[in-house]
């Protein structure tokens, strides 16, 4: 599932009261899965339930890590301690109205409650006080035990895409026929040379190593001449002429 599906999900189950108690999350990369649960933890508190931060008071508390309804344990990959659980139970067992009935806790390790202090939080899973939701999160859902798993919400997120870097002039260059490398000339020209000699650089690492290796000793000559000879614009030419050929 989509993260920002699974965001709507839960924002339709608060607003139908209907909120689940546990949630687990499950990701490759811990980093995503921490970031879910901050979402989702910090629309749970949202006075208006609101995905974007809209910027509300509570919003704003979460923001500042000052919420005292939330808790957020462990790193992802030590064994969850024990004090931090003890203290956990303690806090969210208080009934406080501070902020607004929920309470909300983060275990970033969810497959490490196997352990004696994974019992102890066991228990709080498995009757947890009311209006508190546990956020689990895993890398390795295989990993986490079946009790916990049947008692839980399952979110398997998708892997979010990276983002692809956007292609720079040489690379745009490379992509064109004939005629239009050799017209590019110009336009290479009032390039400022150092800006030049970095995107030469950059596309030779990225594309040209990869995809083009026939230019790959011109574009290293290219990268030399700017750098050690005054004829810049000869050298653009006669790189432009020989990837209009080859490529
Ligand atoms: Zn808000």
């Amino acid at each position: 599932m989509k993260k920002r599906e699974a965001l709507e999900k839960f924002v339709e189950q608060l607003k139908n009261q209907k909120m689940f108690s546990s949630i687990l999350v499950s990701n490759d990369s811990q980093e995503s899965l921490n970031n879910f649960a901050n979402e989702l933890s910090k629309i749970i508190f949202c006075e208006n339930l609101s995905i974007e931060n809209d910027q509300c008071n509570n919003c704003k508390r979460f923001e500042s890590k000052s919420l005292p309804n939330f808790v957020f344990l462990g790193d992802g990959s030590l064994a969850i301690n024990k004090a931090d659980v003890i203290e956990l139970m303690q806090k969210f067992s208080l009934t406080t109205n501070e902020v607004n009935k929920f309470k909300v806790y983060v275990l970033a390790n969810a497959e490490n409650l196997k352990n004696e202090s994974g019992n102890s939080l066991l228990k709080f899973i498995e009757e947890p006080p009311e209006n508190t939701i546990a956020i689990l999160l895993t890398k390795n859902k295989s990993q986490v035990l079946p009790t916990i798993k049947s008692r839980c919400k399952l979110v398997v997120l998708e892997n979010e895409k990276k983002s692809e870097t956007p292609k720079n002039l040489i690379e745009q260059i490379l992509e064109k026929d004939k005629n239009s490398i050799l017209l590019s000339n110009s336009e290479l020209k009032k390039i400022e040379k150092s800006q030049l000699i970095a995107m030469l650089e950059e596309a030779y690492g990225r594309t040209i190593i990869k995809n083009h290796l026939n230019i790959a000793e011109a574009t290293l000559q290219l990268i030399n001449d700017l750098k050690f000879t005054f004829q810049t614009n000869l050298a653009i030419d006669v790189f432009l002429i020989h990837v209009s050929e080859v490529i």
